[in-house]
């Protein structure tokens, strides 16, 4: 069996952060990448707030810097899928299929996965006018009518975001209910550039090229209608990327790796020489640039990990 010294699993900003931080330690770390590689930023048009980038950068091309430099310093990379790993003794061990390494600690990077309704026209548009990331897309809807999908803190807190640069934005939900907190319903209630469609689910997207408008159906009534609009950002909340450490490690109600927070190893998981960075850990920022700082920290969390078991 291949021995290493570490492995990360995962190649979003977390991931080879990580892997560059490693790697500069004279780690030798393993990246298995996964078939998918690069994590949400793939399917981001533009990126305008990612520091150093003054003009903006392709979420794609943003990617491939962060693994060209992992690359630099000698990151090794497999382009799979983990398929299974056992975490709990010592010598931790990741299988690819029928290969399998063996690594002093490892890093999970596995991300997260933006919730979409599942419509075949919705993929198709993503990122031309389709969203799932009002932070990361909302500067381009400048005077623009834009709809929000959900009713949560995030539909709320986007759709209000939103009013920065939108003319106008729908929030449609499925229900007359919110699951979003009082407060943040209210703001968006008071918000005159907002409008509430409720009951409603989009059954279908508009629009050739970009966005044009959404089919609605009312639950309620069965009715359905069209609803002129140049963008549709989906915020129906995210799935953490951790079914492959399911009954290994620690994770809160929704999915997501408890780590230690607060401590000073904060990107320890229950199971010493296991760390976790980037958004399969955190359902609060999400943001690449903050994903990539707590690769880093796990990057030196798990150095630090590595002097303690050879002193
Ligand atoms: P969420 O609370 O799970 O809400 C998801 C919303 O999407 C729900 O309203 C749900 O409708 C709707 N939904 C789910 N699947 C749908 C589908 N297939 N079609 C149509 N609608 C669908 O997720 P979230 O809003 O992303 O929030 C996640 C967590 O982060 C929450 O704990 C939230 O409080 C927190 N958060 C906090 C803040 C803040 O405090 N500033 C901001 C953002 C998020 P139903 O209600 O009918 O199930």
């Amino acid at each position: 069996m291949e021995k290493r010294n570490v492995i990360i699993i995962g190649s979003g900003p977390a991931g080879l952060t990580a892997a560059i931080y490693t790697a500069r330690a004279n780690l030798e770390p393993l990246l298995i990448e996964g078939f998918q590689a690069g994590g949400q930023l793939m399917i981001t048009t533009e990126v305008e707030n990612y520091p150093g980038f003054k003009e903006g950068i392709n979420g794609p091309d943003l990617m491939a810097e962060f693994r060209a430099q992992a690359e630099r310093f000698g990151t090794e990379f497999i382009t799979a899928d983990v398929t299974a790993v056992e975490l709990s003794a010592d010598k931790k061990i990741v299988r690819v299929d029928d290969d399998a390494y063996e690594a002093d600690a490892v890093i999970v990077s596995t991300g997260a996965t933006a919730n979409l309704l599942g419509l075949e026209n919705e993929s198709r548009l993503m990122g031309r006018g389709v969203s799932a990331c009002a932070t990361c897309d909302g500067f381009f809807f400048k005077d623009k009518v834009i709809c929000v999908i959900g009713g949560g803190d995030s539909a709320m807190e986007e759709a209000t975001y939103l009013t920065r640069f939108a003319s106008k934005v729908y929030i449609i939900h499925r229900r007359d209910q919110f699951r979003a907190s009082k407060i943040m319903v209210k703001k968006a209630v008071e918000n005159p550039k907002i409008e509430f469609i409720l009951d409603s689910v989009p059954e279908d997207v508009l629009g050739e090229e970009r966005v044009s408008g959404v089919k609605l159906k009312n639950k309620k009534t069965g009715a359905v209608s069209e609803l002129t609009v140049d963008g549709m950002f989906v915020a129906i909340g995210h799935t953490p990327n951790t079914a492959l450490f399911a009954g290994q490690l620690d994770t809160d109600e929704k999915g997501y790796i408890i780590t230690k927070k607060g401590s000073n190893t904060q990107s320890a998981t229950n199971i010493p020489g296991v760390f976790a960075c980037g958004d399969v850990q955190d359902s609060l920022y999400r943001q690449a640039i903050t994903a990539a700082g707590s690769g880093c920290v796990a990057a030196i969390d798990t150095e630090r990990y590595l002097e303690t078991l050879h002193d």
